[in-house]
């Protein structure tokens, strides 16, 4: 099999899905890896770091000897229009982004790995993209908050007397929820956690922090949740409005897959915030759980500041890079035999990540999302 790796056209997106450890397993396996010159510069990688890969100038070149391409973001229209038919694909493919996207893939019969669509069970720990990317996302919230925030982040005694520790709200305690109460701890800051899965209060107590009980509980499918009816949103605002009102850093990270990102933290609540306290929401990108929130811009309400910083992985693209070569390494790995590609449809996760195979769009969840 023929492992082909672009080079980022998008200069906001500095990971590689492709690091020379990885590289050098794939070879020993009896693959073969073609990059594009320029993959991996993001992330500060060169072509001498990479003995075992072969290097073209062209996407053209690649995509034109790739039987596998790896990826960490969708592949865009000119990409897509260039892929061989059955060949693969494997990567962040944004499965639930464009119904266009997934019909082409269908059509040129294309075998697609979201690694968004991987079951969240123990044996695909070691492959699950979402939560390494979401522990970067996580971690870099909390620094982003802590630069802006205008007052330190843990107690601290001084000479004239001692300076109290920010009080930091974190909304959604998944992966990236609870690595931004870590990290915020870790700051020395006083932690609060908020979720609506109710065993996210024994993670969220066990990293130190309070867990802010609001009576809300809403555990969906596959370890997620679901979306909160009109009474629950209420009952939810009235409990979570009080601590967001103390707080002087507010995260949110909340997500539901393939829908918009609910919408917690309303104008009213964000204006009955201190002035000067900030607001990181990381869930931006699919719509903001914070009222007022732009992807990719800070916005400000009265005297408080909505950072809506979108691809944070990015930001730390070395070791964002190194987890997500090692995750799209240990889901294909088991599949390449003596070089060759040996895809097993009888595989609970290969088939859980399939988003398209055989002319057709396999995931019941995305297949009825994009109608
Ligand atoms: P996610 O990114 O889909 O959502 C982030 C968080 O937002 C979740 O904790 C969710 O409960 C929360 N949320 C949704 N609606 C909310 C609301 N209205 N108010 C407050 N919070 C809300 O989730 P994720 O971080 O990807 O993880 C989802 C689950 O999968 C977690 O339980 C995680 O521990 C689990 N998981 C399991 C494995 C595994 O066993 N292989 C791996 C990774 C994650």
């Amino acid at each position: 099999v023929v492992i082909g790796v672009l080079s980022s056209k998008n200069p906001a997106e500095r990971r590689t899905p492709m690091v020379p450890d990885v590289a050098k397993k794939l070879r020993a396996q009896g693959a073969e890896i073609v990059m594009q010159r320029g993959a991996g510069a993001g992330a500060y990688l060169s072509e001498a770091d990479f003995p075992d890969v072969q290097w073209v100038d062209t996407a053209d070149e690649v995509l034109a000897r790739a039987d596998m391409l790896w990826t960490v973001s969708p592949p865009d229209e000119a990409t897509l229009a260039q892929l061989r038919p059955g060949s693969t694909v494997l990567g962040l493919l944004a499965p639930y982004g464009s119904a266009d996207r997934a019909r082409e893939l269908a059509q040129k019969n294309i075998t697609a790995f979201a690694m968004e669509l991987l079951p969240r069970i123990s044996r695909a720990q070691s492959m699950d993209i979402l939560s390494s990317q979401g522990a970067a996302a996580g971690y870099q919230c909390v620094l982003i908050a802590a630069a802006f925030c205008p007052k330190f982040f843990p107690m601290l005694t001084y000479a004239a007397g001692t300076i109290r520790p920010a009080r930091v709200l974190v909304i959604g305690a998944g992966v990236a929820g609870l690595q931004a109460i870590a990290t915020a701890k870790r700051l020395g800051a006083m932690v609060e956690g908020y979720d609506v899965r109710p065993e996210t209060k024994e993670q969220v107590e066990s990293l130190g922090a309070k867990f802010v009980d609001t009576g809300v509980s809403a555990a969906g499918t596959g370890g997620y949740a679901r979306e909160l009816t009109e009474e629950e949103k209420a009952q939810q605002a009235v409990k979570l409005g009080k601590a967001i009102a103390q707080a002087d850093v507010l995260i949110t990270t909340a997500a539901v897959p393939g829908k918009r990102a609910p919408l917690i933290v309303t104008d009213e609540m964000v204006r009955g915030m201190k002035p000067g306290a900030v607001v990181v929401d990381m869930a931006a990108e699919t719509g903001g759980n914070v009222a007022g929130t732009l992807p990719n811009q800070d916005v400000w309400v009265g005297g408080v500041r909505i950072i809506g910083p979108v691809n944070l992985p990015s930001n730390m693209p070395v070791h964002a890079s190194e987890m997500f070569s090692k995750n799209l390494f240990n889901f294909i790995s088991p599949f390449i035999k003596d070089g060759a590609l040996v895809l097993d449809d009888t595989d609970e996760v290969l088939t859980g990540a399939t988003l398209t195979a055989n002319g057709e769009v396999k995931h019941p969840g995305v297949k009825q999302a994009l109608g």
